[in-house]
C-alpha cells in the first residue's frame, strides 16, 4: 500500500463541516420534522412545545441543542424556524468577537425571529453576559460612554427564541445553560436510519442506489448524517466511472475499501489511536493528554470526533484514571487481547 501523509483537515469520516466535501448540504437538508429522520425523542418534544407556543401565539422558549458534530443541529433550527413560521439568523460563538456584534444581531432581528447559534460555549465570556437580560426579558443593559460619564441605557429586543449549539452540554457555563427551557439530546444514528437518509439523499441527488448499498453506506458512516452524505457522494462518483453507475453492495464495499475506510466506518486516524493505546500504554488506562500528545492531537478533537463513535461501537471506555481500548477493539484490530504485554499491566 503507498504510504499516504495523513490528512487530518481532510479526513472523509470526520464529522467537522468542510466545505469542499459538504458544499452539497444546503440542498440535502430537511425542511420539515416529517422530513427529518430519526433522534424521535426530540421530534416528539419539539412538536409539543412548537404546537404549544403556536397555540398561545408565543415565541418558542431558548432550545439547546447538544450532541456530536454533524448529527442535524443546524438543520433542526432551520426546522424549528419554518414550523413556527419566522426567520432565521445563523450565527456562531466564534463568530461573535464583541458585545456590538451580539447587539447588532439582537436589535435588528423581528418579533419571533429563530437566532442560531452554532459552538455557543465559545461566546467570549463578556459577549455571553449580554445574552443572558436579552434571553430572560428581551432587553439589553448596554454602558455608553467611558469613565464618571459613563451610564448605562436599557433596550428592548424583540421576542425571539435563540436556538444554541454545542457539542456537550457540560462546557457551558452554568447561566448560560440554565436559560435555556428546552434541553434536547441528539444521539448518534442508527445504521438503518442513516440508510433511510441516504436512500433520501440519493433521490434528491438523483443517484441511483439498492437499498443494500445504501446500508453499506449507512453501516460505515459512524452514526452521522453528514458522513453518510458525504460517502454516498464519493461512493456515486467510482460508481459512475467503473461500474454502471447503480449504487449496488458490492459498488459501495469496492469504493469504501478504496478510501480505506472499514466495515465499521473506522479509518487511519482511529486505528492510529487504538494501536497507540495498546502498544505504548497497554490497551489504557491513559489520561485524555498523555494520548493526545502520543497522537499528535487536540484533547478536544479526540473527544469530539473520535470518542463518540468508538464508544458507542464498544471499543473504547472512559474510566476515572483515562481511556481504555476494548477486547472488541483487539480483536477488531487483529491484535491477541491475552499478549504479553497486557498481561504485564494488569498484574
Ligand atoms: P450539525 O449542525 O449538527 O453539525 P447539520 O444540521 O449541519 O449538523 O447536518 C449535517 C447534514 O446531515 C445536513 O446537511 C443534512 O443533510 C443531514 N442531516 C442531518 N440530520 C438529518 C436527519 N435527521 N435526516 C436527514 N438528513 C439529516
Amino acid at each position: 500500500m503507498i504510504e499516504q501523509e495523513m490528512d487530518f483537515e481532510n479526513r472523509i469520516v470526520s464529522p467537522d463541516y468542510n466545505y469542499t466535501q459538504d458544499e452539497a448540504e444546503l440542498s440535502l437538508r430537511p425542511k420539515t420534522l416529517d422530513e427529518y429522520i430519526g433522534q424521535d425523542k426530540v421530534k416528539e418534544n419539539l412538536k409539543i412545545y412548537i404546537t404549544a407556543a403556536k397555540q398561545r401565539k408565543e415565541s418558542l422558549d431558548h432550545v439547546l441543542l447538544y450532541g456530536p458534530p454533524g448529527l442535524g443541529k443546524t438543520t433542526l433550527a432551520g426546522i424549528i424556524a419554518r414550523e413556527m413560521g419566522v426567520n432565521l439568523r445563523v450565527t456562531s460563538g466564534p463568530a461573535i468577537e464583541k458585545q456590538g456584534d451580539l447587539v447588532a444581531i439582537l436589535t435588528s432581528l423581528q418579533e419571533g425571529d429563530v437566532l442560531f447559534i452554532d459552538e455557543i460555549h465559545r461566546l467570549p465570556r463578556n459577549v455571553e453576559e449580554i445574552l443572558y437580560p436579552a434571553m430572560e426579558d428581551f432587553s439589553l443593559d448596554i454602558i455608553i460612554g467611558k469613565g464618571p460619564s459613563a451610564r448605562s441605557i436599557r433596550l428592548d429586543v424583540p421576542h425571539f427564541t435563540l436556538v444554541g449549539a454545542t457539542t456537550r452540554s457540560g462546557q457551558l457555563t452554568a447561566p448560560l445553560r440554565d436559560r435555556f427551557g428546552v434541553l434536547l439530546r441528539l444521539d448518534l444514528y442508527t445504521p438503518e436510519q442513516l440508510a433511510e437518509i441516504v436512500i433520501r439523499s440519493a433521490g434528491i441527488l438523483s443517484i441511483g442506489i439498492e437499498r443494500d448499498g445504501a446500508l453499506e453506506v449507512a453501516s460505515r458512516s459512524r452514526g452521522t448524517p453528514r458522513i453518510a452524505n458525504r460517502l454516498l457522494k464519493r461512493v456515486r462518483d467510482i460508481a459512475q466511472v467503473e461500474f454502471d453507475g447503480v449504487i449496488t453492495e458490492e459498488t459501495a464495499q469496492s469504493a469504501l475499501r478504496r478510501f480505506e475506510i472499514d466495515e465499521l466506518g473506522l479509518d487511519d486516524f482511529d486505528r492510529k489511536m487504538l494501536s497507540t493505546i495498546i502498544t505504548n500504554y497497554s490497551g489504557g488506562p491513559v489520561g485524555l493528554d498523555t494520548l493526545a500528545a502520543a497522537i499528535g492531537e487536540e484533547a478536544v478533537t479526540i473527544e469530539d470526533v473520535y470518542e463518540p463513535y468508538l464508544m458507542q461501537i464498544g471499543f473504547l471506555t472512559r474510566t476515572a484514571r483515562g481511556r481504555c481500548v476494548t477486547k472488541l477493539a483487539y480483536d477488531h484490530l487483529g491484535i491477541d487481547f491475552n499478549s504479553d504485554s497486557k498481561q504485564q499491566s494488569i498484574f
